[in-house]
């Protein structure tokens, strides 16, 4: 008699907490061990406690540590409140082509876990060169980053890559064959024999420098022949060019007024049978103190938008396309005969007859009298030379890959458009006509329609 009745009540014992966790039903059940994390050279107990929302207290207590002010780097450390999960803590850098999803995959690491792991309440939180932990096995192994097509399932994919179906679903914390997105990245073990980590389909070694404000990004990646890539950057489009290595190439200025922060990186592969594959990731722009100019006082109509407005619009306009081949080589050659004596350095935020600092130095002011040599920075073809409102004497050099020099304010122009220069060759001397306080030359360097600091182009080989 009693076991008729105890029947139903075991029963529902055993299938209530699946319904209440919400979470997938993994095929392999977890083992609680507890978190573990291996000091590193610059930690302190009160550095992990604070990551890990504890107190150095109670990781002391839960590790039998009695100098709280001694950390021998290497110690294995068990971190409290977490006895639900088991592993090893890592942590990683956000790369670029990392999400949130990939890095969990990656550890495979539960949703849930790597939230927990990381207090994070918002994924779009996550940027580019974050620091985020992830939870792995105490025995890792190496596995192969593949991207999911439109249309495929994570059995296609793993019978396309010879890995046992039910392998791909456990180590991607999958629920099911029909648990994957388009664009979607699995991690299948190192078994499956890929080489190359791909972000897109037929993309693969990406790499892009730190973002900073009124610098150049450069941006580089592996394209095989039989894909498109497209892509853009805080909104610019990239200006991708193949290179003689074989790499692809993008050069893009990042505004000097910028805010600093995240900014969206969209990459977009078009394959030969026109099906597009979209990649999209936040990377974070850094702040650079560039200072500010004392305030000046200039003619009104010098920064009337009426004037500024279209000559600004004509300048930009005139150095929008990016010509495909590289026409520069090595460091730029300085454009004045004494390039140290500079009155006016690049990004300064300014303030014209009262206003606010909402303006800003846009490129380098070099020292010079009137009738003084100026010279072309790098070898390239001349776009425009003219006269303009607020810049004066004005000529414009294409050095390709969306790479100009402008050089303003000039007393007299030595080359027309379409002349062809050699760096070093003058093309005009000094002068003091436009918006000006006193005869001297301002450079411009604008990359990908941006003005950027002139001197990562004075000073470096770029890219
Ligand atoms: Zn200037």
């Amino acid at each position: 008699m009693k076991a008729r009745f105890l029947r139903p009540v075991v029963a529902l014992i055993l299938v209530i907490p699946l319904f209440f966790t919400g979470l997938p039903v993994h095929p392999v059940a977890a083992q609680s061990g507890g978190v573990y994390y291996i000091v590193q050279d610059n930690d302190s107990l009160t550095s992990i406690s604070q990551n890990f929302h504890t107190t150095p207290a109670r990781i002391a207590l839960a590790n039998y540590i009695t100098d709280v002010n001694f950390l021998a780097p290497g110690t294995r450390l068990y971190i409290p409140g977490f006895d639900d999960l088991s592993g090893l803590l890592t942590q990683t850098t956000v790369a670029v082509g990392e999400t949130p999803l990939s890095l969990m995959r990656q550890s495979h690491s539960d949703p849930s876990a790597f939230y927990r792991l990381n207090f994070l309440t918002n994924p779009d939180a996550i940027a580019v060169g974050y620091k985020m932990y992830t939870l792995t096995s105490e025995s890792p192994s190496a596995d192969v980053r593949v991207p999911v097509s439109s249309g495929q399932t994570a059995l296609e994919l793993s019978v396309t890559n010879g890995v046992n179906p039910w392998t791909t679903l456990i180590a991607n914390t999958l629920s099911g064959a029909w648990d994957v997105l388009p664009n979607d990245i699995l991690y299948l073990p190192s078994s499956a024999g890929q080489a190359a980590e791909q972000v897109l389909p037929g993309v693969t070694d990406l790499s892009i420098n730190t973002l900073q404000q009124g610098k150049t990004a450069i941006f580089s990646a592996q394209v095989s022949s039989d894909v498109q890539l497209s892509g853009s950057l805080d909104g610019y489009t990239l200006n991708l060019s193949p290179q003689s290595d074989g790499s692809t190439l993008a050069l893009q200025g990042i505004p000097r007024m910028t805010v600093p922060g995240p900014v969206s990186l969209v990459l977009t592969v078009t394959q030969a049978d026109g099906s597009t594959y979209s990649f999209q990731q936040n990377l974070l722009v850094k702040k650079v103190d560039y200072g500010y100019d004392a305030p000046l006082t200039v003619p009104s109509e010098t920064v009337d938008p009426a004037i500024t407005g279209p000559e600004d619009d004509f300048l930009f306009k005139t150095v929008a396309p990016a010509t495909a081949t590289q026409m520069w080589s090595g460091i730029f050659t300085p454009p004045v005969v004494n390039p140290n004596c500079r009155p006016d350095t690049f990004g300064k935020l300014r303030s014209f007859n009262g206003s606010d600092y909402s303006y800003f130095h846009s490129g380098i002011d070099f020292c010079g009298g009137v009738g003084d040599k100026i010279f072309a920075v790098a070898d390239g073809v001349v776009v425009y030379t003219g006269q303009l409102d607020v810049r004066g004497g004005t000529t414009l050099i294409d050095h390709g890959h969306g790479v100009y020099s402008g050089y303003y304010h000039q007393s007299e122009i030595d080359v027309k458009q379409g002349d062809t220069v050699k760096a070093g060759q003058q093309i005009g001397l000094i002068g003091d006509t436009g918006r000006v306080t006193g005869p001297h030359l301002h450079l411009d360097v604008i990359v990908g329609d941006v003005q950027v600091d002139p001197d990562e182009w004075l000073s470096g080989t770029m890219p």
